[in-house]
This record gives C-alpha cells, sequence and structure tokens, in this order.
C-alpha cells in the first residue's frame, strides 16, 4: 500500500459532541464531530482532503491552483485560503460568479485574492473543457497551473477520509461501546468514498451512510465507485468494495442543490436552539433532515450510536437570510 505525501494544515483531530437533546428526543445517542472546527477559514471538509492534493502539487512544483464550484463553494473558498497561506495563486471557475452578490464565500475568495473566472451553468457541466482552457491560458503566461476537481475528490482527495477513520476509532474510548453508523452529505462524493475505504482498511466496527444533497444516489454510487477504484488502483489497496456496499439514502434533495426545503430551512433553526450549533443550507441541513427522517420511519436502520459529521459550510450561510428570514 502506497500512502501519498500530505501537507498538515487542518486543526485535527476534530471534537466529537453529543447532541443530547435531539438524542433524547429521537432515542438513540447521537454525536456529530465537529468537521466545521477544521479551521476557522478553512472550515469544512475540503481541507482534509486539500492536505493531499497540494501536496501533489507542490511535489510537482506548481504556483497556481485551478479549481471549480458553485458561487458559494465551500471547496472554493477553502482552496483560495490555503493558497494564500502557502504562497501560490488561485483560479476559481465558479458557476454564476457573474450574477452573485459579493457575499459569505464568494467574498472571502475575493480577499484572499483568487482570481475568478464566471462559468455558465452550460460551461460548468462541461467543466474539463473550462478547465484545459484555463490551464494552457496559464501555462501561455508562464505559470505552472494544478488542477483540482469539484470539491477535491479524486482519489488523492480521499484520503484526507480515509484518515478520518482512524481518527473517530482514536476517538472512541478503549473497551466502550463503538459507533454503529457514521453519517455524511454526499455532494460530490469524495468524503464518502474515503469513509468507505478508511472503513475497510481498518476494518472498522461502524456502517458508513451517505445522503445525498444534489442528482440521485444512484449518480453518485457510480461516481464515488470510480473514485474507490481509481484510489485501490493507484495505492495498492488491500481492500475491495462492491456497488452494493455504498449505502447512499435519496430523498432529500429538495428542489436541487443548493434549494434547501422550508422544512430543512427551520431544521436549521431548531438545531441552533435546541444544540447551539449550525448546519448550513446547502449540505448538512439535507443530511441531517435525511437522518432524523430515516430514524422517524426505520429507528433501528441506523443502530443506537450514531455520529453525524458535520461538514461545515457556515459561510454560505450569510447568502441564504432572505430565506431564513422566513421561517424564523
Ligand atoms: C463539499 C461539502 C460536502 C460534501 O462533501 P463531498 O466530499 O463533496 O461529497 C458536505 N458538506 C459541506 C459543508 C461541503 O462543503
Amino acid at each position: 500500500m502506497k500512502v501519498p505525501p500530505r501537507i498538515p494544515l487542518a486543526m485535527v483531530p476534530t471534537p466529537i459532541e453529543p447532541l443530547r437533546r435531539i438524542s433524547a428526543q429521537y432515542g438513540v445517542e447521537l454525536s456529530v464531530k465537529r468537521e466545521d472546527l477544521t479551521g476557522l477559514l478553512t472550515t469544512g471538509n475540503k481541507i482534509r482532503k486539500l492536505e493531499y492534493l497540494l501536496a501533489d502539487a507542490r511535489e510537482r512544483a506548481c504556483d497556481t491552483v485551478v479549481t471549480c464550484g458553485g458561487a458559494q463553494s465551500n471547496h472554493a473558498r477553502a482552496t483560495a485560503a490555503l493558497a494564500a497561506q502557502l504562497g501560490i495563486q488561485c483560479v476559481l471557475l465558479l458557476r454564476g460568479a457573474r450574477e452573485a452578490a459579493l457575499e459569505g464565500n464568494l467574498l472571502l475568495d475575493r480577499l484572499f485574492g483568487a482570481e475568478i473566472l464566471p462559468v455558465t451553468p452550460d460551461e460548468y457541466r462541461r467543466i474539463d473543457e473550462a478547465f484545459a482552457r484555463t490551464a494552457n491560458e496559464l501555462m501561455r503566461r508562464g505559470r505552472k497551473p494544478y488542477v483540482i476537481p469539484e470539491g477535491g475528490s479524486n482519489h488523492l482527495g480521499a484520503w484526507g477520509y480515509i484518515q478520518v477513520v482512524e481518527e473517530i476509532m482514536a476517538q472512541t474510548p478503549a473497551g466502550g461501546p463503538s459507533f454503529d453508523s457514521v453519517v455524511c452529505a454526499v455532494g460530490s462524493g469524495g468524503t464518502l468514498a474515503g469513509l468507505l475505504l478508511g472503513a475497510k482498511l481498518s476494518q472498522a466496527p461502524f456502517r458508513i451512510w451517505g445522503i445525498n444533497v444534489s442528482d440521485t444516489a444512484a449518480y453518485f454510487k457510480q461516481r464515488v465507485l470510480g473514485i474507490l477504484r481509481e484510489a485501490i488502483a493507484i495505492y495498492d489497496l488491500p481492500v475491495e468494495i462492491r456497488e452494493s456496499e455504498i449505502e447512499i439514502l435519496d430523498g432529500y434533495v429538495g428542489e436541487g442543490y443548493g434549494r434547501p426545503t422550508p422544512e430543512q430551512l427551520r431544521l436549521i433553526t431548531q438545531v441552533a436552539q435546541q444544540e447551539g450549533i449550525v448546519l448550513d443550507p446547502v449540505y448538512t441541513a439535507k443530511a441531517f433532515c435525511g437522518l432524523l427522517d430515516r430514524l422517524k420511519k426505520e429507528p433501528d436502520r441506523f443502530g443506537k450510536r450514531i455520529l453525524f459529521l458535520h461538514t461545515g459550510g457556515v459561510f454560505s450561510l450569510f447568502a441564504y437570510g432572505g430565506a431564513l428570514e422566513a421561517v424564523l
């Protein structure tokens, strides 16, 4: 097995905290792993993947990172912050950035000095072409670009969450009961792919569940399978994962990516007031809504001890003030 190099950037291990009021309501022991505490301006899950991706960029002596996302992309903001920290340039291909207000993540991208190239939804669907054009243009200007795929979700990014499985196991008190389930949002699949690989490699006692925040579970199973196969081949991982082992719960996408339902917006206010934790409207509110809904319908599905990954996203909240006002 080959382990790729990593630049330590995230504030880890992140704490695991019980959600006492919600646990009592649902008759389970629900805890949250505070992946929103991996850093202030680098909050969220993307920094874990970027530790490996940026190590690769550095090894290849690249001086510019290029990545993509929505106008309120957490991944783009984390990349911009870390590029500034490491003294390299950052170019962001952001869907809808031309029309978007300068707030939340987009405001931070600009503060970090990232070059923003707005792309239309149509161009975004063929993002590889836009990446190739941008990389060629940068090379023409004498720069050495490193392209990071959407969400940092590829074989390298997955290592961030392979590692988290070990971290969770180390945080379980010796001899104490382990978690039965670990649950996360699925937006580009890298987090789920990493957790699945990590759980296999470490023979973890818990099952991994994803909840998709856009598209369909079938679509993400294929995407996750692609990342798994790539990682297993490249790093000689001594594991085998079948498609049927990828568990993604569908039905919580609402109107689409970045469009939470009124129920999901209300859940943000409820969790904030009950537990002092703020979920984000794009990922964690949908995933948490899915977890609670399934708990209501199938109380035994996840076992008794459940760990929800709070994967960050707080800055996008500030682009949803109007929507949230309606449910406050
Ligand atoms: C990107 C993101 C996710 C989804 O993780 P993927 O690895 O892209 O599936 C979940 N939560 C937040 C806050 C994110 O920014």
